[in-house]
This record gives C-alpha cells, sequence and structure tokens, in this order.
C-alpha cells in the first residue's frame, strides 16, 4: 500500500553513450508499475526508425519558438544545435492521476525541471568507468576520429553535472540499473514527507503536533 497518491516525477540524465534510452526501456518492460514516459518534442531531423508521437514530436524551428512564447514548456534546452523541450499540458494530469512521469533530458532541462518542481527525483546515470563510456562512443557507428573526440570530451564535461543529482546509478547491466531506479522509486514513494499526510488521515490524527 503507497500512503501518497500523487506520481512523482522522474527526471533521468547522463552522459552521452551512457545508454540512458536502454535503461529506460528495461524499467517500462518491468512488471507492476505505474511509470509513463513523457514525450520530448524536438526540432532535430527523425532518425531511421523513429516514430513521430511516440520517440519525440517532431517540429520546426518556427513551431517551437511559438510554444516558447506562448510558455507550453516545463523546460527547454539547445542541445548541439537543435530544441529540445518538455511539454506542459499532460505532465501535472499524470502526476494528480498518480502516475509516475518519466522524464529523459540533458543537464540544462533537468536543473529548470528542479527549481520548478522542487520535489522532482533527480538521476544521474553514469558508466560503470570513463573507458567503458569511451568504448561505447567509439563502437557506435562509423563516425570520424573527430567527432568520436567531441562526444567524448562532451561527455567528460557532462560527468561533472552528477552533482546536481540525488542519486546516481551506475549502468554496469541493463537490467540492474532498471532494478536500482526501481528501488528509488519506491524508496522515494516511503518518504516521511510525501506520506505523512496520508498517514495522519488514515489513523483519524491531525499534522499539527
Ligand atoms: P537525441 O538527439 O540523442 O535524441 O537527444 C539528445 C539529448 O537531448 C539527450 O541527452 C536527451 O536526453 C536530451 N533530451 C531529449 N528530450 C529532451 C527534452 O525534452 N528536454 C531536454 N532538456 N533535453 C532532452
Amino acid at each position: 500500500m503507497k500512503l501518497n497518491d500523487r506520481g512523482l516525477l522522474i527526471v533521468i540524465s547522463g552522459p552521452s553513450g551512457v545508454g540512458k534510452g536502454t535503461v529506460r526501456k528495461a524499467l517500462f518492460d518491468m512488471k507492476g508499475h505505474n511509470l509513463t514516459y513523457s514525450v520530448s518534442m524536438t526540432t532535430r531531423k527523425m532518425r531511421p526508425g523513429e516514430v513521430d508521437g511516440k520517440d519525440y514530436y517532431f517540429v520546426s524551428k518556427e513551431e517551437f519558438e511559438q510554444r516558447i512564447k506562448d510558455d507550453k514548456f516545463l523546460e527547454h534546452a539547445e542541445f548541439v544545435g537543435n530544441y529540445y523541450g518538455t511539454p506542459f499540458d499532460k505532465v501535472n494530469e499524470r502526476l494528480e492521476e498518480g502516475q509516475e512521469v518519466v522524464l529523459e533530458i540533458e543537464v540544462n532541462g533537468a536543473l529548470q525541471v528542479k527549481k520548478k518542481v522542487p520535489d522532482c527525483v533527480m538521476i544521474f546515470i553514469v558508466p560503470p568507468s570513463k573507458e567503458a563510456l569511451y568504448a561505447r562512443l567509439k563502437k557506435r557507428g562509423t563516425e570520424s576520429e573527430e567527432v568520436i573526440m567531441e562526444r567524448i570530451n562532451k561527455a567528460n564535461r557532462e560527468f561533472k553535472s552528477a552533482k546536481y543529482y540525488d542519486y546516481i546509478v551506475v549502468n554496469d547491466e541493463v537490467n540492474n540499473a532498471a532494478d536500482r531506479i526501481m528501488a528509488i522509486i519506491r524508496a522515494e514513494h516511503a518518504k516521511t514527507e510525501r506520506s505523512i499526510h496520508k498517514y495522519y488521515e488514515l489513523i483519524g490524527e491531525s499534522d499539527e503536533n
């Protein structure tokens, strides 16, 4: 039995190439959860295999900028020349319904969310070693040495952002990382500050004193 009805806003970030997307999928494949993924909006080009409305909402730069003006984003950021943002509309509604809303976003956006929703749960995924990440980045495709170096440099800068997060999860093995995130979600629900009101209600006591 859960002692709070509202869902958690879960923010997942991590350096490029750490396998955030794979961990998220493993998390969603687990049984008995109430997770919902917040599909982001972006101006970047669709990659082969991606589906509009499932992976991202793909929009033009003009449309994105109009939405910024209309205050339609919970957060938004620029990443390697493209805009990315979390549409506001559904997030609160889903949290009220008791669903856990998962955002998979980069660090600047994550910090904006922390400011607006201080009780969000910030999780930073890291590789077991820098070498493991470099190996993944090198293996990823047929990119030139220069592009690989650029990504490695970017990842090196991103490592340091771990300090802004509530939890650090090592992605040594995808299912282990997903298990750790699920454990964090359960523990967060049991936190006194989230559950005390409902608990007092249950036992017919008031909050005061
Ligand atoms: P990609 O282009 O590889 O799909 O994503 C690039 C980066 O943008 C990743 O770090 C991803 O987590 C981040 N990202 C995806 N959606 C959003 C979003 O809505 N807001 C922010 N701030 N970052 C996002």
